[in-house]
C-alpha cells in the first residue's frame, strides 16, 4: 500500500498567503482579509494573542496606530465593548514611554520576553489577560512605516529566528496595508469631487490642493486648465498642456473602441469612471484611475469636461506582481503548483489520440542534509542550479515548475512511453552533474512518474498525486531512482472501494440471504445442526458465494455490518424454528475482524437479549483456526465469556493454520471442524488418513467433538466412520440450501431414515 506523508506546512502556508493575495486583488472584504492575516501570524508565530495595526494617516509626527485586526480577549462586558470599538477602527495605540511607543519611535522590532518585569510594559485595561512575552514588528515600505504586527504570549522566547520565518507574511501584510490605503485615498477623492460639484469655491480649493490630477477642457476637448498634480503626474508643464487635446497623453495601450465607448458613456450619463494607461513626457507609461464629468450650462449644453485622475501605477505594479506571484515561485522564478495544475488540466483536455503525457514529481535526495551541512544559502543556490539543469533537459513544450522546498514537477508530452524513460533518465543524470564551488557531493534525485491516458479519466490533481506517491515509493526504496506509479495497486483499491459501496447498498436492499447446510451424525443419521452460509443475490452477477466478495472486504468495517446481519438473521431463524417446536442448532461464521473487535462480547449479548425466545446453546460460532491463534489468550477469554451465555464454539477449517495440536488444548471450544482439504483425498491418500486419525484421537483426549467438512461421497462417509469421525457436513449429505430447501431436505431426510428404521 502506498502511504502519503508529504503535506508540508510550507506548501499550506504559501497556499494561504496566495489566497489572501487573491482576496486583496479581487477587492474582497477588507476586515476579513486582515482577520485571516492575523490568524496566519498567530499560527506561524505560535502566539496566543496578537494584532495587526496600521500607522494612522491623520497624525503626522505624532504616531499612533489604528487597529485592523486583534485577538478578541473580551472576558468582561467592558472588554467586549472595547474590542468592538477597536475593530471598528476608532481606537488608537498612542506613542508613549512603553513597548509600542518605543516601536513607533525607533521603527525597530521590539522584543520583551519578560514583560512583567519590563519597565516599558504597556498598561492594560482591567480584566485583560496578562501579557508575559511580546514582540512588535514594524511593517516598512522603504522609509515609511505603514503598520505594526504585535504578537504575545508565545510559549517560547520571541527571537530573530521567528522573524525570518514570518518574513513572507510580513511582506504580504505590508502590501495589504498599502493596497487598502491607496484604495481608501482614491475613494475619498472621488467622494470629495462628488460633494463639491455645486460648490465652486470648494471646487477651486480642491483644484489647487488636490493630490489628484485635475484637468478641465472645453466641449471640444481643448485643455483649458490643469492643476499641479496633473503636471507632476504627466511630466508636462501647464504651458505645454494648455490648448492641447488630452489625446497627446495616449499610450496606445487602449484600443480606439475603448475611447469610443468612453465618449458614448460620457454623453449618455454625463460621467465616465475607469482606469487607463497614459504616457508621461519622459515616455514612461503610467496608470491612472480617471473620473470624467461633463459640466452642462443652463441650456443643458455641455460646457466643460473635468477629469480627475489618480496615479495608480504603483498599485498596478503591485497587482501585476501579485498576479505573477499567484502563478510563480519567487525563489526560482519558475511556475508554481497552481500554474502547473492549470496548464496540465488544459493539456489533458486537448490531448490528441496518439499523444501521451508523463507527469514527473522530482525530489532532491538528502536535501535537508545539504542545508544543514552547507547552509541555507548554498541550499538555495543548489535549488536554482537544479532548476536550471532540469529545465535544460526539457523541450520548450514541456511544463516545468517548482512545488515547495526541493520538489519540482515536470510534465512531458510525447508519443511513446520509451521516450519518457529516456527523458527521465536524462533529467536524473543532469542532476548528478550539478556542481557549485561550495558544494562537494554528488546530487541525486528521486523521480516519481505517471503516464496519461490511463484506464479511466483523471484530472490534473489526481495525476500529480499519483506522481507524488510514486516519488514517495522511490524514496522508500532508497532514493536516486525513477519509479512509475503502480496502477494495479490503485485498481484493486478502487475495486475494493466500489465493492464496499455495493455491499452497503446490498445490506440496505436486503440482497443477502443465508443458506443452510446440514450437519449430521453419519452413524445414527441424526441431524445435529446446520451451518448458515451467506449468499449475495447480486442483481447482475446472480447468486454469489462468499468467496466472490468476502475476501475483498475482510479488513473493512463493512464486514462487521455483515456479521451483525448474519447473527441477527440466524437468531430470527432460530426463533421461528423454536416457535414451531423445532430445535435445530445453527452455526454461523465469525470473521477475524469481528472476533478481534473489543465490542464483540457485548454485540453478542445484545443480539441474544433481542431474541429472548432463542436458547443460546442452539447458537454456535465458528472461528477460523488462524484467527483464533492470532491472540490465543484474548480469544480464549472471549470464548469463555460467550460460553457463559451458553453459546458454543467451533474451530473452523482446522488443519489449515499452524495445525498446532498443543495450542488446541488452550482453546475452550466445543467442536473441531476438520478442513475439507484433508477429506478430499482421503480415500487415496494414506497421509491424510493418518492426519485425520490423529486429529480425531486428540479431540477425543481433549474432550472435543470433531466434524469433517467437505464430505462429498459415500466413500468419504464410510472411511470417516472407520476412522472414528462420526459427524460430517458435505454434498454427500446435503448442499447449502435456501431455508425452504433446507426444510424440505430435513423432512425428506427424516422420512428416509425413519423408513430405514433409524
Ligand atoms: P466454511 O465455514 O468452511 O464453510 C464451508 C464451505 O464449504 C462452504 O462454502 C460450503 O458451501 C462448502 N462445502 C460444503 N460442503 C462441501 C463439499 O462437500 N465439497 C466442497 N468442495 N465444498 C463444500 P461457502 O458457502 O462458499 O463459504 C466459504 C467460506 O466463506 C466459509 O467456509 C466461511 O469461512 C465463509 N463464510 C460463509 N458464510 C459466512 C458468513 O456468514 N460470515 C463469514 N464471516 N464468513 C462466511
Ligand atoms: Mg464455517
Ligand atoms: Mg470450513
Amino acid at each position: 500500500m502506498i502511504v502519503k506523508v508529504k503535506s508540508s506546512l510550507f506548501q499550506e502556508l504559501s497556499q494561504r498567503i496566495s489566497n489572501l493575495q487573491l482576496q486583496v486583488l479581487r477587492g474582497d472584504d477588507e476586515q476579513d482579509a486582515f482577520n485571516r492575516m492575523l490568524e496566519l501570524f498567530l499560527e506561524i508565530g505560535e502566539s496566543r494573542f496578537g494584532f495587526v495595526a496600521e500607522v494612522a494617516e491623520s497624525s503626522p509626527g505624532k504616531e499612533a496606530l489604528r487597529i485592523r485586526a486583534i485577538t478578541n480577549l473580551a472576558t468582561t462586558q467592558e472588554l467586549q465593548a472595547m474590542y468592538m470599538e477597536l475593530i471598528s477602527g476608532d481606537l488608537f495605540f498612542e506613542a508613549g514611554p512603553n513597548l509600542i511607543g518605543e516601536l513607533l519611535r525607533t521603527r525597530q522590532t521590539v522584543i520583551a520576553n519578560d514583560v512583567m518585569t519590563d519597565a516599558r510594559k504597556n498598561t492594560l485595561p482591567a480584566g485583560h489577560p496578562s501579557i508575559d512575552r511580546f514582540m512588535g514588528i514594524p511593517l516598512m515600505r522603504g522609509n515609511a512605516m505603514l503598520g505594526v504586527v504585535g504578537l504575545a504570549n508565545r510559549k517560547t522566547h520571541y527571537d530573530d529566528e521567528l522573524i525570518k520565518v514570518l518574513e513572507p507574511l510580513l511582506v504580504t501584510c505590508t502590501t495589504l496595508l498599502e493596497v487598502y490605503r491607496e484604495r481608501r485615498q482614491r475613494h475619498a477623492h472621488e467622494l470629495a469631487l462628488a460633494e463639491s460639484r455645486q460648490d465652486v469655491d470648494l471646487m477651486a480649493a480642491a483644484f489647487r490642493s488636490a493630490q489628484d490630477g485635475i484637468l478641465i477642457t472645453d466641449q471640444k476637448g481643448k485643455i483649458l486648465e490643469v492643476n499641479n498634480s496633473f503636471c507632476r503626474d504627466s511630466g508636462y508643464s501647464r504651458e505645454l498642456l494648455i490648448g492641447q487635446n488630452p489625446r497627446m497623453l495616449r499610450s496606445g495601450k487602449q484600443s480606439p473602441d475603448f475611447y469610443r465607448l468612453m465618449w458614448q458613456t460620457l454623453s449618455k450619463k454625463g460621467q465616465w469612471v475607469g482606469e487607463l494607461w497614459n504616457r508621461r513626457r519622459s515616455g514612461e507609461e503610467y496608470a491612472v484611475r480617471l473620473t470624467i464629468r461633463a459640466i452642462a450650462g443652463d441650456s443643458n449644453d455641455i460646457l466643460r469636461y473635468v477629469g480627475v485622475s489618480t496615479d495608480i501605477t504603483n498599485i498596478k505594479k503591485h497587482e501585476e506582481k501579485l498576479a505573477w506571484l499567484v502563478f510563480h515561485d519567487e525563489k526560482t522564478g519558475l511556475p508554481n503548483l497552481r500554474y502547473i495544475t492549470k496548464q496540465l488540466s488544459e493539456q489533458i483536455r486537448s490531448l490528441k489520440p496518439n499523444e501521451k503525457l508523463c507527469v514527473a514529481y522530482l525530489d532532491i535526495d538528502e536535501f535537508k542534509l545539504i542545508n544543514e551541512r552547507y547552509g541555507m544559502d548554498c541550499g538555495d543556490r543548489i535549488l536554482k542550479l537544479a532548476g536550471e539543469a532540469l529545465q535544460q533537459e526539457l523541450s520548450p513544450n514541456d511544463l516545468f515548475g517548482r512545488l515547495t522546498g526541493d520538489e519540482f514537477i515536470a510534465v512531458l508530452k510525447n508519443t511513446s512511453e520509451q521516450n519518457f524513460d529516456l527523458q527521465l533518465a536524462a533529467i536524473s543524470n543532469a542532476v548528478n552533474t550539478i556542481q557549485s564551488e561550495d558544494f562537494f557531493q554528488a546530487l541525486t534525485v528521486s523521480i516519481g512518474a505517471t503516464v496519461y491516458p490511463q484506464y479511466k479519466s483523471l484530472d490534473a490533481e489526481q495525476l500529480i498525486r499519483q506522481a507524488d506517491q510514486a516519488m514517495y515509493h522511490a524514496k522508500l526504496m532508497g532514493g536516486n531512482l525513477i519509479q512509475y506509479f503502480d496502477h494495479s495497486d490503485e485498481r484493486t483499491q478502487a475495486f475494493r472501494h466500489q465493492q464496499v459501496i455495493e455491499i452497503r447498498q446490498a445490506l440496505n436492499n436486503e440482497a443477502f440471504v443465508l443458506y443452510y447446510q446440514p450437519k449430521v451424525n453419519m452413524h445414527t443419521h441424526e441431524v445435529v445442526g446446520a451451518e448458515a452460509l451467506i449468499r449475495w443475490q447480486h442483481p447482475e452477477r446472480g447468486l454469489l458465494t462468499p468467496g466472490a466478495f468476502l475476501p475483498m472486504i475482510e479488513n473493512d468495517p463493512v464486514i462487521e455490518s455483515i456479521g451483525a446481519w448474519v447473527l441477527h438473521t440466524a437468531l430470527c431463524q432460530l426463533s421461528v424454528w423454536s416457535k414451531k417446536g423445532q430445535r435445530i442448532p445453527v452455526s454461523i461464521n465469525i470473521s477475524p475482524r469481528e472476533l478481534h473487535n473489543p465490542e464483540f462480547i457485548s454485540n453478542i449479548a445484545n443480539a441474544l437479549a433481542m431474541h429472548p425466545d432463542v436458547e443460546p446453546n442452539l447458537l454456535q460460532l465458528e472461528v477460523l483456526e488462524t484467527s483464533a491463534l492470532e491472540d490465543i489468550e484474548r480469544v480464549s477469554k472471549v470464548i469463555n465469556q460467550c460460553r457463559k451465555f451458553g453459546i458454543e464454539f467451533a474451530i473452523d477449517d482446522f488443519g489449515t493454520g499452524y495445525s498446532s495440536l498443543t495450542y488446541l488444548k488452550h482453546l475452550p471450544v466445543n467442536v473441531i471442524k476438520i478442513d475439507q482439504s484433508f477429506v478430499r483425498n482421503l480415500t487415496h491418500d494414506p497421509s491424510d488418513q493418518a492426519i485425520l486419525k490423529s486429529i480425531v484421537d486428540l479431540a477425543k483426549v481433549l474432550g472435543r467433538d470433531v466434524i469433517a467438512e467437505g464430505v462429498e461421497t459415500q466413500a468419504h462417509v464410510e472411511l470417516l466412520k472407520t476412522l472414528g469421525c462420526h459427524l460430517g457436513q458435505g454434498y454427500a449429505i446435503g448442499h447449502p440450501m435456501s431455508i425452504g430447501g433446507y426444510e424440505k431436505w430435513l423432512m425428506q431426510w427424516q422420512e428416509e431414515n425413519y423408513m430405514h428404521g433409524k
